[in-house]
């Protein structure tokens, strides 16, 4: 730990439970990055697009929450989906985020590789979708390979058109959410399709790598027994790949982030799971052979 980089606490990302995210993670925020300020829009894109710069939104260190050990999360910036129960609206647009150079990212990575190593934690690129910037994240997984970091990918999967083989074998573990198992609820909550994330799973099995699934338990909008059922067939299709399901219920702690940015919050009164409904939902998983937690 560098003494210029001080304490401090991280919003939680998507569903996670605050007190708990707040009391594991070490530090973060965005310090210790030198920003490529001076570049140009031109300049900028180009450097994106090689994966010179990636735009992110923040970092910590934690532990046990993202992936095995403890493990610095990189939020990126930028997400194609509009999930309903988004916790974090404020990565939506990868431009809200800050510029920060690849070398910057690695150094950081090799700084904290020997706490990684001896925790058996690593590096998760998260978000917002870090698909959207597979330049940058995939450089800095194969440099973090290269020193024996373990590396983890948090996504939909989304955009996993984005991803080449030779990105992929460099994943460690990936955690997939599959927000729905039928095509019209997954557009109802994301706005988006659900043939890509199956596609990515269907792939990182077949290159024989891990997941660990998320599914995010709405009353009245993902609870249906049949919506259940396709996701635990969708999680049955990626094989060997799946080591467990987190079902995570839905709560309101994302609600003041879409009221300070003035975004139309359409779960505004949802409830979250009973205790029953939520056990419900992980027997019908455990029904299928998983285990879940
Ligand atoms: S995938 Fe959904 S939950 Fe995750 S950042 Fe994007 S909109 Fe939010």
């Amino acid at each position: 730990m560098s003494g210029t980089e001080t304490f401090r606490t991280t919003t939680p990302h998507m569903l996670k439970e605050s007190k708990q995210y707040a009391s594991q993670t070490l530090m973060g925020g965005l310090s210790g990055f030198e920003s490529p300020i001076g570049l140009d829009r031109r300049d900028r894109l180009t450097a994106l697009k090689s994966g010179d710069i990636g735009f992110v939104h923040s970092w910590d260190i934690n532990t046990a929450v993202d992936g095995p050990g403890t493990r610095m999360t990189v939020f990126m910036s930028g997400c194609p989906l509009r999930c309903q129960y988004c916790q974090n609206p404020d990565t939506w647009k990868m431009r809200d985020g800050q510029p920060v150079y690849l070398d910057a990212m690695i150094k950081k990575v090799d700084r904290y590789k020997d706490l990684f190593k001896a925790t058996g934690g690593g590096i998760t690129f998260s978000g917002g979708e870090s698909m959207m910037q597979p330049a940058f994240v995939s450089r800095v997984f194969h440099a973090a390979k290269e020193m024996g970091v373990h590396t983890c990918l948090d996504t939909s999967g989304f955009l996993g058109r984005n991803y080449t083989d030779e990105m992929i074998d460099d994943i460690d573990l990936c955690l997939l959410d599959v927000k729905s198992g039928d095509e019209d609820t997954y557009h109802k909550v994301t706005g988006g399709t659900l043939a890509p994330t199956i596609d990515f799973g269907q792939r990182l099995n077949k290159a024989g790598k891990k997941i660990w699934i998320r599914f995010v338990l709405v009353p009245g909008l993902t609870d249906a027994e049949e919506n259940v059922e396709n996701v635990a067939k969708i999680c049955e299709s990626f094989g060997e790949a799946v080591e467990h399901i987190d079902v995570l219920g839905f709560h309101q702690l994302g609600r003041p982030k879409w009221h300070e940015m003035r975004i139309p919050y359409p779960l505004e009164n949802q409830k979250g799971p009973s205790a029953a409904l939520k056990k419900r939902v992980m027997d019908q998983f455990r029904s299928h052979g998983f285990t879940v937690y």
